[in-house]
């Protein structure tokens, strides 16, 4: 079939629509079908080959390219459309981008979520696919030791930290560990982060995080509070829809 580059502005339009997208922002970049497209590694490929995936979902297919392209993105369509691979991914690409890695520098890339639960579901998510590139995942939410999770960031060190609103600004504050070499900053679940109360938080993590850090924020529903949000972190982003979000 044809190459994705070789499709004009009318066919990427048509695209967008067979995907159910809608794209705001400027110059967003073609939506990719194909895992084989993105140009990811070997061993991501085959991790994903293995998780039985069939093709990227709309989401992916469009946020993906936008992420690998260094955009900041916000992404918005409803819960089960696998938000979470399609920052996942291209935040390994980021990582192993990253000159001279060594471990101990501190992490690269930070995912806020609003709840403990999410926090371990996206950490085991994570983990499937770090493992395979020896990027270390830590996992911080509030009710662990703040002492504990300073002691693991410290002594194993880590890539990736998928953490709570008030436990990552804790271990901000703490100085745990070196967080001035994060330029992958996530915010998932948008919407509930505004329902529990975490809009300060947010903005909190966003002004303490370098400002050339690229930033996403996915959410299952389109609110303007959820666009009040992104305004505050996101730089220029790419804006997609998928389907019919309240
Ligand atoms: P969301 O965050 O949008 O609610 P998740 O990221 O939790 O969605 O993904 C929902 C489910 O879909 C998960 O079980 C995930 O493993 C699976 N999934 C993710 N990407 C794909 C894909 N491309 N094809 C099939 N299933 C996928
Ligand atoms: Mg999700």
């Amino acid at each position: 079939h044809k190459d994705i580059s070789d499709l004009n502005y009318i066919e990427v339009v048509r695209l967008r629509e067979k995907l159910n997208i809608q794209v705001g922002g400027g110059s967003p970049p073609k939506p990719v079908c194909s895992f084989a497209h993105f140009g990811f590694d070997k061993r991501l490929i085959e991790a994903i080959r293995k998780s039985e995936y069939e093709q990227p979902t709309p989401i992916q297919a469009q946020a993906i390219p936008a992420i690998l392209a260094g955009r900041d993105v916000l992404g918005i369509a409803k819960t089960g459309s696998g938000k979470t691979a399609a920052y996942l991914w291209p935040a390994i690409v980021h990582i192993m981008d990253q000159p001279d890695l060594k471990p101990g520098d501190g992490p690269i890339a930070v995912i806020v979520v609003p709840t403990r639960e999410l926090a371990i579901q996206v950490y085991q998510e994570a983990k499937r696919f770090c493992k395979m590139f020896n990027i270390n995942v830590i996992c911080a939410y509030g009710g662990g030791s703040k002492w504990e999770q300073q002691n693991e960031l410290q002594k194993e060190g880590a890539e990736i930290v998928v953490c709570t609103p008030g436990r990552i600004i804790d271990l901000i504050k703490i100085k745990a560990t070196n967080f001035t070499r994060v330029s992958f900053l996530v915010f998932d679940e948008a919407d509930r982060m505004f329902d529990l109360g975490f809009e300060p938080q947010v903005m909190s993590i966003s002004k303490n995080i370098r400002p050339d850090r690229q930033c996403l924020m996915f959410s299952a529903t389109f609110q303007p509070k959820v666009e009040r949000l992104a305004k505050e972190s996101l730089c220029n982003p790419v804006r997609i829809v998928h389907g019919q979000v309240g």
